[in-house]
């Protein structure tokens, strides 16, 4: 019998791009994928839901699962999957926190119908399908993989970057795994390991976009008035967006210590900004924040709108 662990990869509502991220770890992906024997993965080989129900429960070791739980074949793939697995692994943002798509749940179910497909439009069997044929329903809400089926690990971002992957399949092959519930990311924020200088008297004097400015190549970005979520976002990826230029926007979650993006970021944000009124510097009110930006709730809630809308 092999004694290598054997890994179900799956898809829910996922723009792929998850299932392909394997592929940033370079010449290593071949390694990874000679000490695992491959179960399941209808991106990767010909397999069927038949052949995953034929599974003896606890079959396979470890099932990574991406995308957002959208529609009803979503939540039962998941079901399928937590029976058959000794442990789930939710890869990436959406399965973690319920990443861009959850974002959707600002709108109802018929107006996103409405919105894509037109006036009038009802989800029906595809063009030249006839019988019992039709498309998954749509839940109500978009929903990440915890609300489904219990989590035992998180390998997290949109896409989960290199560095993390290798974090998750190093401590597999060590057999050190740590016990779950478990996030494959940093505890402390991503500011800790970012190289840009920042000073502990940082004030911001407006609130800028990427495209509105030219950023200076060595300090810190929310300090050149770019809304960085590097304060209240786990570390792990080696700050790659702000090496880069581009801010954080918060894809491998929020600290345990931020708990809600959104409110720790606005907090922090008000300890920042200082406008001037008639000559006297102040403070920004936690509104004044808002009011300059174009999308507070795509901003602090980016990916982590499924998971934290219920609790505010
Ligand atoms: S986490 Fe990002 S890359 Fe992965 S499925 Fe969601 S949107 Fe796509
Ligand atoms: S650029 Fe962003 S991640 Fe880097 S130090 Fe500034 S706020 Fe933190």
């Amino acid at each position: 019998m092999s004694a290598k662990p054997k890994i179900a990869v799956y898809w829910t509502g996922s723009c792929g791009g998850c299932d392909v991220s394997f592929l940033e770890v370079g010449e290593a992906i071949v390694e990874i994928l000679s000490r695992v024997e491959v179960v399941f993965w209808p991106a990767l080989v010909d397999v069927k839901r038949s052949d995953l129900e034929a599974m003896p429960p606890g079959s396979i070791d470890y099932a990574l699962i991406n995308g957002v739980i959208r529609t009803e074949e979503n939540r039962e793939m998941a079901e399928i999957l937590r029976e058959k697995s000794k442990y789930i692994v939710a890869y990436g943002a959406c399965a973690h926190l319920g990443g861009v798509p959850s974002l959707a749940d600002l709108w109802g179910k018929e107006e996103i119908f409405r919105a894509v497909f037109g006036e009038g439009f009802r989800p029906g069997p595809p063009p030249g399908v006839d019988g019992e044929a039709r498309l998954p329903d749509l839940s109500e809400k978009a929903v990440p993989l915890e609300e489904v089926v219990r989590v035992d690990y998180a390998v997290p971002g949109c896409p989960p970057p290199a560095p993390l992957i290798s974090r998750f399949f190093t401590a597999l092959f060590s057999g050190e795994m740590p016990d779950p519930p478990y996030v494959f990311a940093n505890v402390k924020a991503l500011c800790e390991e970012c190289p840009r200088e920042r000073h502990d008297d940082r004030r911001i004097e407006r609130i800028v976009r990427p495209h509105e400015i030219v950023p200076d190549p060595n300090k810190c970005l929310l300090e050149q008035g770019l809304i960085c979520m590097g304060p209240v976002t786990r570390g792990g990826c080696n700050a790659l967006c702000p090496v880069a230029g581009m801010p954080c926007t918060g894809c491998l979650g929020p600290t345990p210590e931020a708990g809600d993006p959104g409110a720790a970021m606005l907090s922090a944000l008000a300890s920042l900004v200082r406008f001037e009124d008639e000559g006297e510097e102040y403070f920004a009110r936690e509104d004044e924040v808002l009011e300059r930006l174009a999308d507070p709730l795509g901003t602090f809630y980016m990916y982590a709108f499924g998971k934290f809308r219920r609790r505010s």
